[in-house]
Order: structure tokens, then C-alpha cells, then sequence
């Protein structure tokens, strides 16, 4: 498959915004959607609609199939060793708080300490603050380097007998740069801490095997890996979720209920309470077969280019400050938050969208790492295997157009 034929499998590429053809460089946001998803999407609707796991007639067991096959799917794509291990919830903000919540639940009380690193989502940040208040926890921050990458020294110095979790993204939505996870999970194992590691961008950039990472809890969204919205997963150890009360009570995650006592199901159903999103749930099949393809293709090279030249152009302009730097074997996907020395963040993104170009202005939902770096907000500029050197050479220029606009 080359560029031209991947576009294809993805309708939204070829919408046309003020008259002009959309580039879309706000992957990290929302990603588009391929062809073979929508098609599950029309599939389940005109032909599948049922309630899963709770009837014997054929059309539920047909949507049962459908959904428990995602989660096979799942199980393999991310290596994880059990498929009750792989929970489905309706994005990232919903698994970090699923374990904020359960997790706190079990193994936290009044003193403990929780480990949060500077370059987190708000996802990743705040329900940890709200689990604090509710349980008297204190939250430790694990700051990031002018460069932006987490201070692994630090890290060594912040764990305490107290700590009970430590809170990183795999790859932070404003740096964009892998985080070392394994090293990360190996100095907190050491202190017999566990980690969450907050998985958004990481499952799109990076070929995520949970056990080779060592983590101990790893969470993503279905709709930024060309899954339809509503979806999202947790992955967690077994040992450790099967320890973990549920986080809602309700139908299907019981053995049996009386009012004289309920008793809960077993993984993963105990942390699936109610209606699941059925509709959406087994798109993360063909997407995730898709994002298999994508990882290993030969389109890898002309993307490579892409990102090459994209920030090469980027760094060497003298007016803008791009945030993330690599260093070392550390690898930087392409994801490019800056600066314009002299033009708002806002005011270029608007330009840019008469241009037709689709950017992410603002705090991205990570007003620390705005803090950190002294900034009211960035532009955020980020790629998916389907944009193209044309695309990339014409932001390029409009850039440059919409600077002299403002300057
Ligand atoms: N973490 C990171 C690193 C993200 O990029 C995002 C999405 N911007 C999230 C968490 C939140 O994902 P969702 O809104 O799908 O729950």
C-alpha cells in the first residue's frame, strides 16, 4: 500500500474546508477513520444490534462474538498474557480513573503518596488530585528537563516506602517524545511501586507489547488508532486488578445479588458494568489490524521523510521554539508543539485554518507543562501515516505566510 491508496480508506481526507483541500494535522486529537471501521460501524447497526453476553438468541450472540473478538484482538496486539486482563471502558480519562478510583480504593489510605509526572494529560493528573482529597494522599511531581524529557534521577529520590503508584505517560501529547518506560517500571519495581502508564499516543507511535514495557497498568483510547469514539481500553495485571473492587456497580459484573449480600463476577466483566458500547467496542478490530499494517509497511519510509523534513523545517527557523527535544536513543514521534516568537498561538491556528490547514492551538489539556515552560499555550502540529510531503511542504509555506500576517 502507498500514501495515495492508504488516503483512500479514509473519506474525511478528501473534504474540502473554505474551498481548499483539508490538511489534517490534528491526529493526536482525533485520528481519522478508515474505511474498514466504518463499514464494522454500518455492519453492527444494520445487522448485529443486540445487547451482548445476556440472551441465547442468535442476533446477541452474533454482537457477544463481535465484542468478545475485540477483545482477543486486544489481548494479542498489546501482548498481554490474559485477555481477562483487557478491559473495555469508553476512552483514557475513563481507565486512569477506573484505577484511580479502584486501585485507591484498595491500596491507599491517609500519608500514601502517588508519583505524577509533569509532562501528563489532565487525564492523567487529576484524577489522582481527586483521589488525594478523598483519601488524604499526597501527590509528588516528577518534573521534566528543559528538553522535556522526565528527570529519571528524580524518580530515584521521590519513591518512598509510602508511595503506592506512579503515574507516567508512555508518550506525553506535548513533547512527543517515548518516555523510557521499561527503566522507568524497573526503578519503580525496585521500590515495589506499580505503574500506570497512560497510553493515548503511545499505542498509535509505538509497538506496544505491555509485558516487554513492565508496566502494571496501560491505557488507551480506541478514536486517536482509527477506532470509532467511545472506546477505550485498560490493561492491567491480573494479580493486581483481581485484588481491585469494582469501580461500578450494576449489570453483569455480579456472581449474584440478594439483599442479604452481592457477590462480583471475575475479570474482566467486573469492570464492565452495564451496557458496554456495543456499537463501537469491535471497531477496535479492523483498526487495530490496520495500525498493525501501518507499523511494519513500507509506507514507514515516505512517513519518516515526512517527519524529517517537518522538523528539521521547524527547528531551524529562528523564530520558533519547538518543545520536546530528543536526545540520545530517545525517539521523538512525529508530534511538533512550538512557539512563534511574536505571533499568538490562537491567532496562527486560525490563519491556518483558512488555509485549510487543521492544527491543535491552546494548553492541550496539559496546563503544567504550559507552566513548566513559561507559555500561555502552543501550536500543535501532529502527523499520521496518511499525510504526505505535499501536505507537509504546503503548511510549511502557509506558516511562513500566516507569520508575516501577524508580525
Ligand atoms: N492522554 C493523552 C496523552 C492524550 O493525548 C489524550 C487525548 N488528548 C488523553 C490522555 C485523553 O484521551 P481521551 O480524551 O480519549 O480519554
Amino acid at each position: 500500500m502507498n500514501t495515495s491508496q492508504l488516503r483512500e480508506l479514509f473519506p474525511n481526507l478528501s473534504v474540502r474546508v473554505y474551498g481548499k483541500p483539508l490538511v489534517y494535522f490534528d491526529n493526536a486529537a482525533t485520528s481519522q477513520r478508515p474505511l474498514p471501521v466504518i463499514r464494522k460501524l454500518e455492519e453492527l447497526s444494520l445487522e448485529k444490534n443486540a445487547n451482548i453476553h445476556r440472551s441465547v438468541h442468535a442476533l446477541s450472540s452474533m454482537a457477544t462474538e463481535e465484542f468478545e473478538s475485540a477483545r482477543d484482538c486486544v489481548k494479542e496486539y498489546i501482548n498481554a498474557s490474559d485477555r481477562a486482563e483487557v478491559i473495555f471502558t469508553s476512552g483514557t480519562t475513563a481507565s486512569v480513573n477506573l484505577v484511580a478510583f479502584s486501585f485507591g480504593e484498595a491500596f491507599t489510605g491517609e500519608g500514601d503518596e502517588i508519583i505524577v509526572s509533569e509532562d501528563n494529560h489532565h487525564s492523567n493528573i487529576v484524577p489522582w488530585q481527586m483521589l488525594a482529597e478523598r483519601k488524604h494522599l499526597v501527590i509528588k511531581v516528577l518534573h521534566v528537563d528543559n528538553d522535556g524529557h522526565p528527570d529519571l534521577g528524580a524518580l530515584k529520590g521521590l519513591l518512598s516506602p509510602r508511595t503506592r503508584l506512579v503515574a507516567i505517560p508512555h508518550i506525553s501529547n506535548v513533547m512527543g517524545l517515548v518516555n523510557p518506560v521499561r527503566e522507568i517500571c524497573e526503578i519503580c519495581h525496585a521500590g515495589g511501586v506499580p505503574v500506570l502508564v497512560d497510553g493515548a499516543q503511545g499505542i498509535v507511535h509505538c509497538k506496544v507489547d505491555v509485558q516487554a514495557l513492565g508496566c502494571d497498568f496501560y491505557a488507551f483510547s480506541g478514536h486517536k488508532v482509527y477506532a470509532a469514539t467511545g472506546v477505550g481500553v485498560l490493561w492491567g495485571r491480573k494479580e493486581l486488578l483481581e485484588k481491585m473492587p469494582p469501580y461500578m456497580g450494576g449489570g453483569e459484573m455480579i456472581q449474584t445479588v440478594s439483599f442479604s449480600g452481592t457477590t462480583y463476577a471475575g475479570l474482566p466483566e467486573k469492570f464492565e458494568a452495564g451496557t458496554q458500547n456495543i456499537a463501537s467496542v469491535p471497531t477496535l478490530k479492523p483498526a487495530l489490524e490496520l495500525q498493525k499494517e501501518l507499523m511494519e509497511g513500507e509506507l514507514r519510509q515516505e512517513y519518516d521523510a515526512v517527519h524529517k523534513y517537518l522538523y528539521n523545517a521547524l527547528k531551524s527557523n529562528p523564530r520558533i521554539k519547538l518543545f520536546g527535544v530528543p536526545r540520545g536513543t530517545v525517539e521523538k514521534i512525529p508530534l511538533y508543539s512550538f512557539v512563534v516568537e511574536g505571533a499568538h498561538h490562537e491567532d496562527l491556528a486560525l490563519i491556518l485554518d483558512k488555509m485549510g490547514i487543521a492544527v491543535r492551538s491552546g494548553q492541550m489539556c496539559a496546563e503544567p507543562v504550559m507552566d513548566r515552560y513559561g507559555v500561555t499555550g502552543m501550536i500543535r502540529v501532529s502527523l499520521a501515516p496518511y499525510n504526505t510531503m505535499e501536505e507537509a511542504e504546503y503548511f510549511i509555506k502557509s506558516l511562513d505566510r500566516a507569520v508575516s500576517m501577524l508580525i
